[in-house]
C-alpha cells in the first residue's frame, strides 16, 4: 500500500480563468491533468477533448462544452540530460526551461526568455522572439499520435518548422507534443541577429536574460496585469504588385519583407496598419489595443471573449477599408 501514485487529475466544471492569459472566465466541463503520458491513450474516451496549454494563445469566447486536457507543469523527470542536450516534458513552462538552462549551463533559448506557454505548445507554433526559433535547437519530438493511437518521435525535418508553424499546427490536433530533446550549446554567446537587441548589455547569459525581460515588458503587457494573447494578428502577405501600391501610397510605410514562394511576396506589419487606421493606444469598453505595441488587444478588466472579437473585427475593417488588406488573427478562437 501507498506506493501507487495518481498520475491524473479530474476536476468537474473548472473554471478556466487561470489557464488563459487573456482572463476570460469561462468554465470547460472536464479537466484532466496527466503526470504520465501513457495517460493519452485515453484521449478518444474523453468528450471534444481540447489540449491546453497556458492558454497564451487563446480567446475563449464561451464555455467549452468538453474536456480540457493539460500535461501537468510538474511531473518527474520533467528535464533530463541526453545525448548532446537535455529531454524536456512538453507541459513544462518555457520560461522556466530557459530560467534552469542558464543556471545549469545550456544555451541557445536565452531570446525566448518570457514567453509565457509551455514547452509543447512552442513546438506546436515554433515560437520565436529577437532572432530564435524553438525550431532552432530542437534534436526530434515525442509524440502520441491520435491517429494511429501510439507513441513515435519525430526528428526535426519531420518537425518541418517554419515561420510560427510546424506539421504538428499543419495537422491540426492530431499530434499531442510529450517530449522534446533540444540540442543545446555550453558555451554562452548572445544571439544578435535582431536588430532591437543590439544595443543590449552582453555580460553573463543571466544579466542578458535580464536585459531581453526588460526589453520584452517595455513593449508588452505581463500577463499579470493585463491580459493578452500577446500578438493578436499575424503580419499579412501580400502580393508584389499590391506590395508596390500600398508603398506607393504610403511612403512611410516600413519595408516588407520578401517571402519565398511561387510567386514573388510581401509580409508587411501588421502593427503599423493598425497603428495607421488610428487603433493603437484605444479602447473599447472592457477592451484595448496596447499602446506600446498595436498588434496587441488586451483586457482592460473583466472583460468576455465576445468583445476581444469585437475588437478585433472593427479593427480589420478600417484596415481594410484604409489598405485593402485583410489581417487574420494569430491567436485561436475558441
Ligand atoms: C504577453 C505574451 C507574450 C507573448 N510573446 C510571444 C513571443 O514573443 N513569441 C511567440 O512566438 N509567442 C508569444 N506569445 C504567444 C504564446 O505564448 C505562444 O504561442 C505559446 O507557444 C503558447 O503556449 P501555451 O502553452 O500557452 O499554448 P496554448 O495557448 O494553451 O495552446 C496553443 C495551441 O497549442 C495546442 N497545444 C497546447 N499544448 C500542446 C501539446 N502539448 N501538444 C500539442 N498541441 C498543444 C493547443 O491545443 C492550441 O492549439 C505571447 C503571448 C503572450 C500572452
Amino acid at each position: 500500500m501507498g506506493r501507487y501514485r495518481v498520475r491524473m487529475k479530474i476536476v468537474e466544471n473548472p473554471s478556466l480563468l487561470t489557464y488563459n492569459t487573456f482572463g476570460i472566465d469561462v468554465k470547460a466541463r472536464r479537466l484532466v491533468e496527466v503526470e504520465d503520458a501513457a495517460e493519452l491513450c485515453r484521449i478518444e474516451e474523453w468528450e471534444h477533448p481540447l489540449l491546453l496549454g497556458r492558454g497564451s494563445d487563446m480567446v475563449f469566447t464561451a464555455d467549452y462544452e468538453g474536456t480540457v486536457v493539460r500535461l501537468a507543469e510538474e511531473c518527474e523527470g520533467k528535464v533530463k540530460e541526453c545525448d548532446g542536450g537535455l529531454s524536456v516534458w512538453g507541459g513544462m513552462v518555457l520560461d522556466e526551461l530557459v530560467e534552469h538552462n542558464i543556471a545549469e549551463g545550456y544555451y541557445g533559448l536565452e531570446n525566448l526568455s518570457g514567453v509565457p506557454g509551455t514547452v509543447g505548445a512552442g513546438v506546436v507554433q515554433n515560437v520565436g522572439a529577437y532572432g530564435v526559433e524553438i525550431g532552432d535547437v530542437v534534436q526530434r519530438v515525442e509524440v502520441y499520435d491520435r491517429q494511429q493511437c501510439d507513441f513515435h518521435w519525430l526528428n526535426r525535418e519531420e518537425c518541418r518548422f517554419g515561420y510560427r508553424n510546424s506539421v504538428f499546427k499543419q495537422q491540426g490536433g492530431r499530434y499531442v507534443v510529450v517530449r522534446v530533446e533540444l540540442r543545446l550549446g555550453r558555451k554562452f554567446e548572445p544571439c544578435l541577429r535582431y536588430r532591437a537587441v543590439e544595443a543590449l548589455p552582453r555580460g553573463t547569459a543571466a544579466e542578458w536574460r535580464e536585459a531581453l525581460l526588460a526589453l520584452r515588458w517595455s513593449k508588452l503587457p505581463k500577463p499579470e496585469e493585463y491580459g493578452s494573447a500577446g500578438s493578436f494578428f499575424k503580419n499579412p502577405v501580400v502580393g508584389a504588385a499590391k506590395y508596390e501600391e500600398l508603398r506607393s501610397r504610403f511612403e512611410a510605410m516600413p519595408e516588407g519583407h520578401r517571402v519565398d514562394g511561387i510567386e514573388v511576396a510581401y509580409k508587411i506589419s501588421a502593427a503599423w496598419l493598425i497603428d495607421q487606421a488610428g487603433w493603437k493606444g484605444r479602447k473599447m469598453g472592457r477592451v484595448g489595443v496596447w499602446p506600446q505595441q498595436a498588434l496587441v488587444l488586451y483586457n482592460a478588466g473583466h472583460c468576455v471573449g465576445s468583445e476581444v472579437v469585437a475588437l478585433a473585427a472593427m479593427i480589420r475593417h478600417d484596415v481594410r477599408e484604409k489598405f485593402g488588406v485583410e489581417l487574420e488573427p494569430e491567436a485561436i478562437i475558441i
